[in-house]
């Protein structure tokens, strides 16, 4: 049978699972919190211009506010400086946005300590279990912090000495980066580095390092906990804006049954 056939075969007969990923895009959805001096992301928001009434009487729409920068979203090389002169989110490889993905799954350390940070060592002991990281693929980082997910407040979690939520420490975020053939990297959280990580060095390892070695980030994903730790394709879909350092996405695994 040919390939594209036999996929949309096992689709129908749930031999292949699609999960999705993607966190509901609503006035709701937690947004990124820097302190001053620096200048924030807007709240997501639907404006009605015209709903069945005199300003279009069979039809429904709206103007959509957004930062690129919320809820589930990926974030092109061109966000950070280290990766100034790298692709913007219209120009990424489409070969990076359906890859496979494997699952680094935390969640038990991260529930007990909210500060937790991967390190290489885990990721070693990843690899003996489960083989190699994929190349041309994603680490997908599961915390358990999608449970937080509709509760602003205990997704980010924040307290007077800044947010605490999980991540990756700046050694293993180097490593990923620079020493891996992968496309990027997904988390939980509302972006890729550790809440912590505004006090690391670098600052912000992980969008220093992946978006300056050309990789990408993935955030504020769901359901992680319903993949396998490998065999899982990651369909991913930004919005093409021309210029655009990042993009609201919708996130899809396919998943063997
Ligand atoms: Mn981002």
């Amino acid at each position: 049978m040919p390939l594209l056939a036999d996929l949309l075969d096992s689709i129908a007969a749930n031999r292949v699972e699609i999960v999705d990923l993607t966190a509901p895009l609503s006035k709701d959805t937690p947004i990124l919190q820097l302190p001053p001096p620096f200048a924030n992301t807007i709240n997501f928001s639907l404006e009605q211009i015209s709903r069945y009434d005199e300003a279009g009487p069979n039809w429904y729409w709206n103007n959509i506010h957004t930062g690129e920068h919320t809820g589930t979203h990926v974030d092109a090389p061109v966000h950070w400086s280290s990766g100034k002169d790298g692709p913007d989110v219209s120009q990424l490889a489409l070969r990076t946005l359906v890859a496979p993905a494997v699952v680094v799954d935390v969640s038990d350390r991260a529930v007990a300590d909210p500060d937790y940070l991967l390190r290489i060592d885990d990721v070693r002991l990843w690899e003996a279990e489960n083989g190699p990281l994929p190349a041309g693929g994603w680490v997908l980082l599961r915390t358990g912090w999608d449970r937080r997910s509709n509760d602003a407040t205990r997704f980010l979690n924040a307290d007077e000495t800044g947010p605490h939520t999980p991540g990756i420490a700046a050694e293993c975020a180097r490593w990923l980066a620079e020493d891996t053939n992968l496309a990027g990297l997904g988390v939980e959280t509302v972006g890729t580095d550790a809440g912590a990580a505004h006090g690391f060095d670098p600052p912000f390892p992980c969008h220093h390092y992946f978006l300056g070695a050309g990789k990408l980030g993935l955030t504020q994903l769901q359901n992680l906990a319903r993949l396998p730790a490998t065999g899982a394709v990651l369909v991913i879909s930004p919005l093409p804006i021309v210029g655009g350092s990042g993009s609201p996405a919708r996130v899809y695994a396919l998943v063997e049954r």
